[in-house]
């Protein structure tokens, strides 16, 4: 899968799209999901060019993977999360149904979730 300069996390980055943004750094974006799954439901995205944690796993540098899951630890505390819990998603490909090729960590929290079993 090659990267897509026009998905819409892209445009999001380059400010051709407004979003609802929670926090931002060099390296780092985080705002509120479109269409909230929960009370709380962040998108973390890196602003490098990465189509899927399979992707960013694979090919970020071990600094740029730290730097980016220390911002998403600090997201959630920024909101208050860490005291209560909350969950973390990314899907990858088809079969988990990703729908857009940037990227990005949900956090989801805020309420009780619903268990996963
Ligand atoms: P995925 O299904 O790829 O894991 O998640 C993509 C997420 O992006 C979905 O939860 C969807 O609601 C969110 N999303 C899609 N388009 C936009 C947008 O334009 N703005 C924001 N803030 N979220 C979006």
């Amino acid at each position: 899968m090659s990267y897509d300069k026009n998905n819409i996390f892209a445009k999001i980055i380059r400010g051709e799209i407004p979003c609802d943004k929670v926090y931002e750094d060099e390296h780092t974006l985080a705002f509120n999901d479109i269409n909230p799954a929960a009370k709380v439901h962040i998108l973390v995205i890196p602003k490098a060019e990465y189509t899927s944690f399979n992707d960013f796993a694979a090919n970020a540098s071990p600094e740029q993977i730290a730097l980016f899951y220390k911002a998403v630890k600090n997201i959630a505390a920024q909101q208050g999360l860490d005291k209560t819990g909350y969950r973390l998603i990314s899907n990858h490909g088809t079969d988990a149904y990703q729908t857009v090729e940037h990227f990005h960590v949900h956090i989801l929290g805020g309420e009780k979730l619903a268990a996963m079993n």
